[in-house]
């Protein structure tokens, strides 16, 4: 039978040849590939996990005799793992290698000897795997790749990169196909990392070479695809280690992968694109570890979607600025520095000029950037500019297409480089990708911010499920463990109480409960108030209340409304923390018995009669705000809130005058932070602070606490949460611990029914109108807030997957631009006017913050069991 024409290219890293099993699973993806796939399969290995670096300390001329030694012994070994026998299959490799370390060469260590030594990992491994796969009876042929990749010389190279750091011959070449395809197996083994120099020896690809041998197999055969097989599931949105939230990225364009395959994990060499898009050879990088999930997939297809695809972070950037002393715009200036460059052999990565200032970063993963170069550059710079080097440095990279028709959606990013000290911003010319250069110092944790603030934001498109696959966490610890929400289950109900009109507001108690439970569970909290600005919904308080909850209260409003609503609620179950609030609140306040908060010594100066005597808790400002939304951070200079930490013993020193007892401490930083570890550290700073007070008795360490907006968000985990807790409970068993959540107990329990009015076409944006925009829920408008959207008319219409789904923009009816509840969302193509949307996630500052702008009736609110 003769064997297919097409081919297909399997790269399997160091990791991925080096147990038995993972050769078990080389052997069965070769397999399928073969039979399912009709195709001929080629596979590319790399040596042994460690083998290199070896090779390479022999090669620097350290230890041979030992070395060599050690490495045929762990050969013979895996042979014995393999159930091979290592005399005969090793025999001849034993002899070359042996040979090597005797040769003449390694005395003066002659680069063709180096590439020799370095060539017998990929020689050895290769070797032992197509023993391994003919023995289990498959097809397998074993090729030396030195006669099939040719290297090339390019310019500007010198002796070293000539031989250890080659190009190969990558063009499409039908002699050579024929050549190739002549050889009799239906699968071959083959080497990476290695190939044949002009001059008959071996020439050496480069780290990362064997990524780049399967590239260009892939061009010279014009294969079906390249595999690239490793250990992780494919490139992501962000390095998923630091940010687990990071999604799969399914599909890229060669450019764009190309880019985060520079600036972002090493998931796959960033040299072995160009030959699989000069040959239009789709790529795949696949996980060894589970081969089912689909990977990354890059290739030339037609539709490319705009947006960030991609964040990235790149340590030990050093910067050199260089401020001209000549005259301005002095002709041959940047001639004469970058002459300076190429003297020591520094590439530079992005440049930032102005009239008299040029200032460039060097990456050190290009460069040898070594203390010595530097300073050899800096005097040689000195010549002709006056030199400052920054470092390290750290330059956080945004990769995507379009970036210059993104620039409008990232204002919340460039808000947040807006604290840290940005020293270069560079916009690459391809418009792929935007850098910001800081200090390392600064760059910590700010990923998982800027990766949150993306997706808020839109810039990246998280809908676009062709190109976002699932998140890093989703992946290692299974879909949603958020279990399904309440209202899918309830959709009869709901219609008929969209029914009685809309905009209209409907609260499960049997959630609120659920949360409420969640935390009076945690017996490390002694009192629990709820922050009632988040829903004062008076079956919710009394829901509450029965929950043995207490209030907490921000206006005399608020107190009113509370005690209206609960008539026996004992006084000491009530806070009162307000902000900037007038005399006549505090007065009222401490007069039904409330525990009343103060956060500035201008109100105990200003009215001394009102505190005279009393007990009262402090709210400091631990110098830092979080939260999902700048708007929502409330601590920090920038935040109107708390007691600057200076201030505390002139307050401490006023209240005594008064006679007043700061009997309790109190710290809210911010809403919707996502850290479980946030709290912990806002509790064991408040206690180290009331141990100097002396009269403290209760630490309150606000509220804050998250919900999972987004679709695969993960909610809070309590338990991490509760162990931090208990941890500085331990420390500080004399304090009582409170907590005042808003959010977390009532956003879940909550949903917004609205009716479509109008669904619209306009230059090709289709959006659907509702009955109610910003004036029912502001959140969207003001803080560029989540909430998921379905429509309940349409059988499949919570889901947004399957055919049948368009992207909307969700937009209300008041005369405002921001009007918009939810962009680009996947909805039913069938969405029209008389269709009953839910916004979920709606309990919180949903009808709190309603209005009655544009003179729109306010929402009306249901409550069910
Ligand atoms: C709003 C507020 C809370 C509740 O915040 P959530 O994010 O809803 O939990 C708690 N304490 C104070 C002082 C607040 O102003």
């Amino acid at each position: 039978m003769p064997l297919p024409d097409r081919w297909i290219v399997l790269k399997f890293g160091g990791t991925s040849v080096s147990r038995r099993e993972r050769w078990d699973t080389i052997g069965r993806l070769a397999r399928e590939r073969a039979e399912d796939g009709a195709a001929r399969v080629l596979v590319v290995v790399s040596a042994l996990s460690g083998v290199t670096n070896e090779l390479q300390a022999i090669a620097d001329g350290g230890a041979i005799g030992d070395r060599v030694d050690a490495l045929i012994e762990r050969h013979r070994a895996f042979s014995v793992e393999l159930g091979l026998e290592p005399g005969s299959v090793l025999g001849e490799r034993t002899t070359v290698l042996r040979a090597l370390a005797n040769d003449a060469r390694a005395a003066t260590r002659a680069l063709d000897w180096q590439a020799e030594v370095l060539a017998q990992g990929e020689l050895l491994s290769s070797t032992l795997g197509a023993a391994y796969l003919r023995a289990q009876g498959l097809d397998f042929g074993w090729c030396d790749a030195r006669e099939w990749l040719d290297a090339i010389a390019l310019p500007n190279q010198n002796a070293w990169s000539t031989r250890l750091s080659v190009s190969c011959r990558h063009e499409s070449d039908a002699a050579w196909r024929a050549r190739f395809a002549r050889q009799p197996a239906r699968m071959l083994l083959t080497q990476g990392f290695i190939a044949r120099h002009g001059d008959g020896g071996t020439a050496i690809l480069g780290r990362g070479g064997s990524d780049t041998s399967a590239a260009y197999f892939g061009a010279l055969l014009g294969a079906q695809r390249v595999e690239i097989w490793t250990d992780v599931p494919g490139m992501f949105s962000a390095n998923p280690r630091i940010v687990p939230e990071a999604r799969l990225l399914a599909r890229l364009d060669y450019a764009e992968a190309q880019e985060i395959a520079t600036t972002g994990a090493r998931v796959l060499h960033p040299r072995s694109i160009a030959p699989c898009r000069d040959g239009n050879v789709p790529m795949a990088i696949l996980d060894t570890a589970r081969p089912d999930l689909a990977g990354t997939r890059i290739d030339a297809s037609a539709t490319t979607v705009p947006g960030v695809k991609a964040i990235s972070r790149r340590n030990g950037i050093v910067l050199v600025s260089m401020e001209s002393i000549g005259m301005w715009q002095q002709v041959g200036f940047l001639a004469d520095i970058f002459e300076r460059f190429k003297r020591h052999g520094l590439s530079v990565d992005l440049i930032g000029s102005s009239e008299t200032n040029v200032t460039v970063s060097l990456d050190p993963s290009e460069n040898l950037v070594t203390g010595n170069v530097l300073e050899a550059l800096a005097a040689d710079l000195a010549e002709v500019c006056r030199v400052k080097v920054i470092a390290p440095c750290a330059a956080i990279t945004l990769v995507g297409r379009g970036m210059r028709s993104l620039l409008h959606r990232l204002s919340d990013i460039w808000a947040a480089f807006g604290r840290e000290r940005v020293h270069l911003i560079s916009q690459s010319s391809n418009d792929l990708n935007l850098t910001f250069v800081i200090d390392e110092a600064d760059a910590d944790g700010l990923l998982p911010q800027l990766h949150a603030e993306l997706v808020h934001s839109g810039a990246m498109p998280m809908h676009d499920a062709s190109v976002f696959g699932p998140s890093w966490h989703e992946i290692t610890h299974g879909r949603a463990q958020r279990g399904p929400a309440w209202w899918r289950g309830r959709r009869e109900a709901l219609l008929q109480a969209a029914a009685r009109g809309t905009p209209r507001y409907v609260y499960d108690l049997a959630t609120l409960r659920a949360r409420a439970r969640a935390l009076a569970a945690i017996d490390t909290i002694d009192r629990r108030f709820y922050a009632l600005k988040a829903n004062p919904h008076p079956t919710i308080l009394r829901a509450l209340e029965a929950e043995g909850f207490g209030f907490e209260c921000v206006s005399s409003g608020e107190l009113a409304h509370l005690f209206a609503t609960l008539p026996g609620l004992e006084p000491e179950r009530v806070l009162f923390t307000p902000s900037f609030a007038p005399r006549r609140e505090y007065e009222e306040a401490f007069a039904r018995g409330a525990t009343v908060t103060v956060d500035n010594i201008e109100a105990l100066q200003r009215w001394p009669d009102v505190f005279e005597g009393r007990g009262l808790w402090l709210r400091l400002d631990l110098g830092r705000g979080e939260g999902h939304h700048a708007k929502v951070r409330t601590g920090g200079s920038q935040a109107k809130f708390g007691l600057p930490l200076p201030r505390l013993d002139a307050f401490v020193a006023q209240a005594r005058a008064l006679d007043a007892r700061i009997a309790g401490l109190h710290a809210h930083l911010g809403s919707g932070v996502e850290l479980p570890s946030h709290w912990r550290e806002v509790y064991a700073e408040l206690a180290a602070h009331a141990d100097r007070i002396g009269t403290v008795a209760t630490i309150d360490i606000g509220g804050g606490l998250p919900v999972p907006y987004l679709p695969d968000a993960a909610p809070l985990d309590l338990e991490a949460w509760a162990r931090g807790l208990a941890e500085v409970k331990a420390l500080y068993p004399q304090y009582a611990l409170a907590v005042e959540p808003g959010r977390f107990l009532v956003a879940e329990c909550g949903v917004l029914l609205l009716h479509v009015t109008q669904v619209v076409e306009k230059d090709g944006m289709r959006r659907v109108g509702c009955d109610a925009g910003m004036n029912a829920l502001l959140r969207p408008a003001l803080y560029d807030a989540f909430h998921a959207i379905a429509n309940l008319s349409r059988p499949g219409g919570d889901t947004a997957q399957g055919d049948g789904v368009l992207a909307f923009d969700v937009v209300g009816p008041v005369c405002e631009s921001g009007d918009v509840l939810g962009r680009q969302r996947l909805l039913p193509a069938a969405t029209s006017e008389g269709d009953v949307l839910l916004v979920a996630d709606a309990g919180a500052y949903g009808m709190a913050m309603a209005n009655t702008y544009n003179l729109r009736a306010l929402p009306a609110e249901d409550v069910i069991e």
